[in-house]
């Protein structure tokens, strides 16, 4: 059987670091917001190349944080409207809805299945006042064009940057630092991913990253001194200290999977298989791999049928889920189509040569 993703062997390798530094976390006495969390979030911070990371409960949370803390300094208000991509994790959506704003839903490019930068000035109004760019599936978004369109009209850019740890832009700038505050989520399965729920903020604006500190942590800068009405969303100190640990892997662990893709990619050979986009450039870090096929159930049945792992990412786009009812009626063709046709192969960094020959050996005699 080849998994989708082996996570225990992931983290197999970093298993006696983990336990070095389970040792010290419960010796020290000192579980919240210790030297882990701030040795985390110095290490992340000079890793993206950012001013300010601050380290925060989950990568909803972090996003969520971000408009929030914007809504508290005056720059945005409730009600403004978010440009989002339609095709994303809901967690995107959620941000903006959690945060009473209005997310405006923006399909994606054919080719990159990311927002689409077109679609973007055409959905631009005076009620518009922020990005959220998502780099779907590890791949950036068109950050240049998206900041100059923003520039131009006076519009917040938003990184969410859950799957796209360590990707690297042509000017070798890293996700995160690529506008005005950018979302990082650790959860277990994301290419920097904790033991349980992670996540961070990232950003270069001083004022920014002192408000989502305080509002991660009861509002509160100095113990039981409120200034703002916050909430409980830091980061685990224990995760912080096994992010530590597996920081130190990530560089390594995207480039065995853009080794992987570049096989997928050059090898798998088959008109029926839709491979994404790439030119073997450093800015995509595979999050996952996605091949479009007509008839998925049949294709996803034959991968079983030998012994491959699958998944959909994701199978019910965001404006068709119950909790989302209100947009139903948008006209999303292409974002439907993606779901309806998109299916992940696996990939991973612990994926060996002679699996990967045995997907594409699969994958070719479709
Ligand atoms: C995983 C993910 C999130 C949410 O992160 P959590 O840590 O699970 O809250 C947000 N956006 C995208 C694109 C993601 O992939």
């Amino acid at each position: 059987m080849i998994k989708f993703l082996d996570l225990h062997k992931v983290n197999a390798t970093y298993e006696s670091a983990f336990v070095e530094e389970f040792q010290k976390f419960l010796n020290s006495g000192y579980y919240i917001l210790g030297n882990g969390v701030k040795t985390f979030e110095s290490n992340f911070a000079s890793y993206c190349e950012t001013k300010h990371c601050i380290g925060i409960s989950n990568g909803l949370d972090a996003i969520t944080l971000i408009f929030k803390a914007y809504i508290t300094l005056g720059m945005l208000e409730e009600g403004d409207e978010v440009l989002v991509p339609a095709n994303t994790y809901i967690a995107s959506i959620l941000s903006v809805v959690n945060s009473r704003l209005k997310p405006i839903f923006i399909e994606p490019d054919k080719e990159t299945y990311n927002i689409s930068v077109s679609q973007i000035k055409t959905h631009i109004t005076s009620k518009t006042k922020a990005i959220l760019a998502v780099h779907l599936y590890g791949q950036l978004a068109e950050m240049d064009t998206i900041l100059n369109i923003a520039k131009t009209h006076n519009l917040l850019v938003v990184e969410d940057a859950a799957q796209a740890h360590g990707a690297i832009n042509k000017d070798s700038k890293k996700a995160g630092n690529l506008s005005h505050a950018a979302a990082f989520s650790f959860y277990p399965s994301k290419n920097l991913g904790a033991l349980g729920d992670a996540g961070a903020v990232t950003t270069n604006d001083d004022k920014l990253a002192e408000t989502i500190k305080k509002l991660r942590n009861y509002g509160s800068d100095v113990k039981y001194v409120n200034e703002l009405i916050g909430y409980n969303n830091r980061l685990d100190e224990l995760q912080a200290l096994f992010l530590n640990v597996k920081l130190n892997g990530l560089d390594k662990e995207n480039e065995r999977r853009r080794q992987v893709a570049k096989r997928y990619s050059t090898e798998i050979n088959n008109e029926k298989i839709i491979l994404p986009r790439y030119n073997h450039s450093k800015d995509h870090v595979f999050h996952v791999f996605v091949v479009l096929v007509e008839e998925r159930d049949k294709f996803v049945n034959y991968l079983t049928d030998n012994k491959i792992e699958t998944l959909v990412h994701y199978p019910i786009p965001p404006h068709k889920q119950e909790a989302l009812k209100v947009y139903s009626d948008l006209k999303l063709p292409i974002t439907d189509e993606i779901h309806n046709k998109i299916v992940s192969i696996p990939m991973s960094p612990v994926l060996q040569d002679d699996e990967v020959s045995y997907v594409i050996k699969v994958l070719n005699a479709y």
